[in-house]
């Protein structure tokens, strides 16, 4: 048999036990872009507005492209291709619920969209078709960059450096390499074999942290936040609402300054006429420079044009100024428990009134930090 001089010798290849250096490939990929793509993004698209959204589309594609090459570099066909990006989209999938998860308040209580199983079969095969894609790019650019793979045969046949089938003639009639001379390509084969035989382990440590990591999450953030959730949506007039735990507030025109972390939140119309809600933020794990709850005067935001309107409830903190109670965790802990005490609630009415406070007509607020000391309205708690 001649040869095209478009071959090349590669090691004998073997399928099995890809998948799960796929599925980690995919998890890293899933959890990067869910950590920082969208913050990235965002930074990106604000300081460059044409640059930014071509480096990240390209930030995105990349990975993909690059999974394709080196699969291109081994002998499988292409068809073979559209199950990796399976395991790929799997992997994924994982990463990013994972990240999200880690991320979002409750340790998944704010996230329910992940829990339609209809959306995220639809989300899954888009993210397939287009690594498929992706994939199958960078497979066809490995074998024009790189020549198309032949897998050597056990005892070799094929002459390592020209891919001439030379059987046992030795040198090598084509290029008059000595067999003992060339070497196979060893540093990529050793890689794989690598990759291959960490990856189970990989994922089997990466899955027994994860649940631990999950039960703990659960029990400090999920069931409280729970608790919250049940308590409020039990109480006759308390309204579901998007909501943040913050700490100072800026200058900035949305009142956006200092340290803010989404939050579960419900509001309460005050009833009487003046559009006036109380809302309640809770967050059960936050940093130490953060309170756990914060309960504060509102208004119902007016959106700006092009919002959806089926959007959660939106608010806006009014002006002169947000006014605000700060409560730590034995407060937050005794409202799970008995509800908001009504001292509470009149206290900031009174200050609202005594500074004229009225709602800002837009969303969030600009304005000074007016904070009510929520100590007076709580039981002390004795030291027994
Ligand atoms: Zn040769």
């Amino acid at each position: 048999m001649g040869h095209s001089g478009r071959e090349r010798i590669v090691q004998p290849y073997s399928t099995r036990r890809l998948w799960p250096v796929l599925i980690l490939a995919g998890m890293a990929y899933g959890c990067a872009a869910a950590a920082f793509v969208e913050d990235l993004s965002e930074l990106m698209v604000r300081n460059w507005p044409i640059a930014g959204p071509i480096v990240m589309a390209h930030l995105m594609a990349l990975p993909m492209v690059v999974i394709g090459v080196v699969l291109g570099r081994q002998p499988p066909p292409a068809w073979r291709v559209l199950l990796v990006a399976v395991w790929v989209v799997i992997g994924l999938s994982l990463g990013g619920t994972a990240a999200s998860l880690v991320k979002s308040e409750g340790f998944g209580v704010g996230m329910q969209a992940y829990l339609v199983p209809l959306r995220v079969g639809i989300v899954m095969i888009a993210y397939w078709a287009f690594a498929s894609l992706l994939m199958l790019i960078g497979w066809w650019l490995a074998r024009r960059l790189f020549g198309v793979p032949l897998e050597q045969t056990d005892p070799p046949r094929y002459c390592w450096v020209c891919a001439y089938e030379r059987g046992q003639i030795d040198p090598c009639p084509e290029c008059g390499t000595p067999a003992a001379a060339a070497r196979p390509p060893l540093r990529e084969a050793a890689a794989w074999r690598l990759a291959r035989l960490g990856a189970t382990p990989a994922l089997a440590l990466l899955a027994v942290g994860f649940a631990g990591y999950a039960a703990w999450r659960v029990s400090v953030d999920t069931l409280p936040t729970l608790r919250f959730v049940q308590k409020f949506d039990a109480e006759r007039g308390w309204t579901p609402t998007y909501a943040y735990i913050d700490h100072i507030h800026g200058a900035d025109s949305r009142g956006l300054g200092g340290r803010y972390l989404n939050a579960t939140g419900f509001t309460r119309e005050l009833g009487d006429g003046s559009g006036r809600m109380i809302l309640v933020s809770y967050r059960a794990l936050v940093p130490g420079d953060l309170p756990v709850m914060q309960v504060r005067m509102c208004a119902e935001a007016t959106l700006p044009l092009g919002w959806p309107p089926q959007g959660q409830r939106m608010t806006d903190w009014g002006s002169p100024g947000t006014i605000v109670a700060d409560l730590n965790r034995e407060q937050a802990e005794q409202v799970l428990k008995n509800g908001v005490p009504q001292g509470l609630i009149d206290a900031i009415v009174a200050e609202a009134d005594r500074v004229g406070w009225k709602p800002w007509g837009g969303m969030q607020s600009g304005g000074t930090r007016i904070e009510i000391d929520p100590a007076p309205h709580f039981a002390v708690k004795s030291n027994e």
